[in-house]
């Protein structure tokens, strides 16, 4: 008897200790989470907790260490506390978190530094967070961490990226978790909208609605009607839009979501002036101007102010209509430079980017030379000893295996640079020599324009008339625009069924005509003898370049937002890039 008693407490001592040790991590985790749900929804109960937690920091693991700072530097975050945040966040970094954490670790550096509008630097963190995602091999945390990635594009304002990163985390995710699923979905249609691609931009927040409602994501299902409002009265569609921000208000009750709601508010206000209801744009417009004046609640001042100065005007009181007007105007001018500065922390970025692919290429060519001089040289030497000693018939051997050899050399390197079937240029080779093109084109100041386009339907041609009917119409796109070009001119594949042109010194007018003559040489190709229900069209998108523009990178995308248009508008047409279609237009 007294055996087993001594087992049982022997046993007791072994277990008890860790039953002890295992209650105290779990208390901190505990305790960890009471701080996140009190960052996130009780700042006030924060300090507290805080002094509560930090004597017994000595018995946290090393990565409930690091969580208890990063929480700490959100609050900062919360605060506005900016600096103080990064500090935080450089100790926790340097503390080896996990790769989760230091996933969270540099978005929140990134979240920092756009608070204190350094936003170069913030790219700078994000670039480094990419480069650190993309060597990740657990998907889901990848996932994830797009998403993040894509947050912050959104703060950025650059809605290519979101789009990019969204669709990766989508991609990766494979629907295995919804909440990642869901907001992938909203952020592509956030992008969408912004990018006035209206139509498509319904489509995913209907999509992000739905999806996000049968998996109980309450808030982003909010979100999405609010998105459905907002593109509905973009697209004059006011009463339908009026529905849909009524109901995403009531979506938004539970959470008391003062900024969202307060966007609502304005878009109601407008929608309700749009629909000739002064009573209640008046009602609106009233709570968002009520609201606090700063960060994004200026942007739905700005919209609110501008209908008050309508509605005073409806009314014949001119004075405050100005002073409406003023205030409108002021918001507007701040709001547009920062937006300026972001596009230009953007660019900049990208522009440093391109520069070091740049000179990583020179110093392959620099060596590339070096080795053909080296090897010159060799030759030479060879030859001088040699001289003396080879005789005429081996001399003539020699130079005609060489010369074999240089032009075998010399098609197998065209070859590659070629599309096989169209033998046009192909995009990687193409777009090399338009980046030196363009380089040496605005040099000397001149003008360089982009056509990009797409053939119509295309995938109909291949589907009811069969690929090779789809590789013939390629061919003769190729074969009857190639006339049409200068000899300076270059004519590339970029894939599939989309082509570019570049024009080096074509300005707006001689490009547009360019593609004009394209347009309708594509239209006339003569199918009727091989496949008689064969019609080849293609949508055209041209752009010119700017003074901004320092690579090719923003044309190609102009040049591609306007090619989008052009489908949009119906297709076989040309369509000039215009301001409206960029994002800077849509927020200004
Ligand atoms: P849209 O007018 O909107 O451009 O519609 P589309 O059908 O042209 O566009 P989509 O991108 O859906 O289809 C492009 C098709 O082009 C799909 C692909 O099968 C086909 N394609 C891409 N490369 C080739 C090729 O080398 N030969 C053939 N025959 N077809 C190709
Ligand atoms: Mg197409
Ligand atoms: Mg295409």
């Amino acid at each position: 008897m007294k055996r087993y008693t001594l087992i049982f407490l022997a046993l007791l001592t072994t277990i008890f200790p860790k039953i002890v040790v295992a209650d105290v991590v779990q208390n901190i985790d505990a305790s960890l989470d009471a701080l996140e749900a009190a960052v996130a929804s009780k700042p006030a109960d924060v300090e507290a907790l805080q002094q509560q937690l930090k004597p017994q920091l000595d018995d946290y693991s090393q990565q409930q260490k690091i969580r208890f700072w990063v929480l700490n530097s959100v609050y900062h975050i919360y605060q506005s506390d900016y600096n103080s945040a990064l500090e935080i966040l450089n100790q926790a970094e340097a503390l080896s978190p996990t790769n989760s954490m230091l996933t969270s670790i540099y978005l929140y550096k990134a979240t920092a530094l756009i608070g204190l509008n350094a936003f170069s630097q913030a790219l700078d963190v994000m670039e480094r967070n990419l480069s650190r995602i993309e060597s990740l091999d657990d998907v889901q945390l990848k996932a994830s961490s797009y998403i993040r990635l894509a947050a912050l594009f959104l703060e950025m304002e650059a809605w290519e990226e979101i789009e990019t990163y969204a669709n990766q985390a989508l991609r990766l995710n494979n629907r295995q978790n919804p909440r990642n699923h869901c907001y992938g979905l909203l952020y592509i249609a956030v992008a969408k909208l912004k990018k006035d691609q209206l139509n498509s931009a319904y489509q995913q927040f209907n999509d992000s609605m739905n999806y996000c409602h049968d998996n109980n994501f309450m808030m982003i299902e909010a979100m999405s009607l609010k998105g459905i409002g907002d593109v509905e009265l973009k697209r004059g569609n006011v009463e339908s839009s009026i529905i849909f921000l009524e109901k995403a208000l009531q979506a938004y009750e539970p959470f008391q979501y003062q900024i969202e709601i307060n966007h609502i508010h304005s878009l109601l206000a407008m929608a309700y002036n749009r629909l000739g209801k002064p009573q209640q744009a008046q009602y609106y417009a009233d709570l968002v101007i009520a609201a606090p004046s700063h960060g994004i609640n200026l942007q739905y001042q700005k919209d609110a102010y501008k209908v008050l100065a309508a509605l005073s005007q409806q009314q014949g009181q001119f004075e405050s209509a100005y002073n409406y007007l003023n205030r409108y105007q002021e918001i507007s001018e701040n709001l547009h430079n920062e937006t300026k500065a972001k596009a230009y922390a953007y660019q900049l970025a990208k522009f440093d980017n391109v520069e070091k692919t740049r000179e990583i290429k020179m110093l392959n060519q620099d060596r590339a030379l070096y080795t053909a001089q080296q090897k010159v040289m060799e030759l030479q030497r060879y030859k001088e000893s040699m001289a003396l000693l080879v005789a005429l018939g081996c001399s003539v051997f020699f130079i005609i295996f060489g010369a074999t050899m240089f032009l075998q050399k010399r098609k197998y390197k065209r070859v590659s640079e070629l599309d096989q079937l169209t033998g046009i240029f192909n995009r990687g080779t193409g777009q090399d020599l338009a980046e030196n093109l363009f380089i040496d084109v605005i040099a000397r100041q001149g003008k360089f324009s982009v056509v990009m386009f797409d053939l119509d339907n295309f995938k109909a041609i291949n589907d009811t008339l069969g690929h090779g009917t789809g590789d013939w119409a390629l061919k003769h796109v190729a074969q009857v625009v190639r006339p049409l070009l200068k000899s300076r001119d270059l004519f590339v594949r970029m894939g599939g069924e989309e082509f570019a042109l570049f024009l080096p010194d074509a300005d707006a007018d001689v490009a547009l005509n360019m593609a004009e003559q394209c347009r309708a040489a594509i239209e006339a190709i003569n199918t009727k003898p091989h496949y008689s229900d064969l019609v080849i069209t293609a949508s055209f998108g041209v752009t010119t370049n700017i003074d901004t523009d320092l690579s090719l990178d923003p044309m190609m995308k102009r040049a591609d937002i306007a090619m989008y248009q052009a489908k949009l508008q119906g297709r076989n047409c040309v369509v000039e890039y215009q301001e409206t279609m960029s994002m800077i237009a849509a927020i200004a």
